[in-house]
């Protein structure tokens, strides 16, 4: 007996990173966690919520949340809308613009999520291939006429940065709505925030999950013109985000000195990682991300993931096509790193 819709029974459902319980002596890096603990003044807010603010019901719209991002970011607070982490917002988007005849597109591999809500949605889902050197295929993304465009930028799981003028073409010649997932903008070049106030149909968005070590409080948010946002904000739960998160957030996203120095730990840390894994015998790929993309020598890379595993260093592993002889694995600590290349140097 099948009590639910055909497209759900029949789809897979997203499969998230292992999550192993807190205290497990264990060295993380298969989720692409910030290693390194959340601003001091976030926590600060934290350890002074007021039972009041339990009580009652948050702000539905996030607004004090908003005033603090639209200031860190330099945008009006009502061209922002706030989520439940950016995978609430990528939800939100879908929903309000995907159904059968109207496809979903965007260029693979990255992020399976964008599949699962399609699926979910009985929308129909085009993926166009990356190339294998990540350039953007700008001209197959556009000729896909995707009602909605998700560009994961700089993308995961090749962690390869997308130039910003290739998103201003998608921008201008698609007629559908371009999405633009900034998940690991802090680690990154550029970014393609300026296009929102040039094309009314590009939607930004942004975590603190990972460059604000955040990942466990579910905070995203959109920056869009606020036409746009107003169709989100009609369909999302009224309270979609809690007090604590909003409070603790507008706290984290004031500091972005905290936000930036960690950033650059972690790109001294990915820099010489890649030189590491290079002399191993790795191909590695360019990461504008806080990790990196790596082809073990045999492409034995179950194998090696699976070895990790045992040893208590958790990586991720892909059992998919393009990926299945690759790893990806997210910058640790230095002390982490080092346990890894030494662990890596015995399984070789
Ligand atoms: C991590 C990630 C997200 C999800 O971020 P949350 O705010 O934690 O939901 C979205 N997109 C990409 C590409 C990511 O890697």
């Amino acid at each position: 007996m099948n009590y639910f819709r055909k497209s759900i029974h029949e789809m897979s459902g997203y499969v998230p990173g292992e999550q192993p319980p807190l205290g497990t002596k264990i060295i993380k890096l298969n989720s692409n966690e910030n290693p390194y603990p959340p601003s001091p003044k976030a926590l600060k807010v934290l350890q002074q919520i007021d039972p009041e603010m339990l009580r009652r019901y948050p702000d539905p719209t996030g607004k004090s949340f908003r005033i603090a991002a639209g200031k860190a970011l330099g945008v009006p607070d009502d061209w922002i809308a706030v989520g439940n982490g950016s995978d609430d917002l990528l939800n939100l988007i879908v929903r309000a613009v995907g159904e059968a005849g109207k496809p979903v597109v965007c260029p693979s591999p990255t992020y399976v999520l964008y599949r699962t809500l399609a699926e979910i949605q009985d929308a129909e889902f085009v993926e166009v291939p990356y190339p294998d050197d990540y350039k953007l295929p700008v001209d197959l993304l556009i000729a896909a006429q995707g009602a909605v465009t998700f560009i994961a930028s700089p993308n995961s799981p090749s962690g390869t940065a997308i130039s910003v003028a290739d998103l201003e073409k998608l921008a201008q010649d698609l007629s559908g709505i371009l999405v633009i997932d900034e998940a690991y903008v802090d680690f990154a070049e550029n970014s393609a925030l300026e296009l929102t106030k040039k094309y009314s149909n590009v939607i930004i968005l942004r975590t603190l999950s990972k460059g604000y070590s955040l990942a466990g409080l579910r905070l995203g948010f959109a920056i869009a013109n606020p036409t746009l946002l107003a169709e989100l904000n009609k369909i999302k739960d009224s309270y979609n985000v809690d007090a604590i998160a909003y409070a603790v957030a507008a706290g984290a996203i004031a500091d972005s000195d905290h936000k930036t120095a960690n950033a650059e730990k972690i790109k001294a840390s990915r820099s010489q990682l890649a030189v590491i894994f290079k002399e191993l015998g790795f191909e590695v790929w360019p990461s504008q991300t806080n990790f990196l993309l790596v082809r073990p020598p045999n492409g034995d890379a179950q194998r090696i993931y699976q070895t990790l595993k045992e040893r208590g260093i958790l990586i991720r592993y892909f059992n998919q096509p393009r990926l299945d002889d690759k790893l990806r694995i997210s910058i640790g600590t230095e002390e982490q790193n080092q346990i890894l290349l030494k662990t890596l140097k015995e399984i070789l």
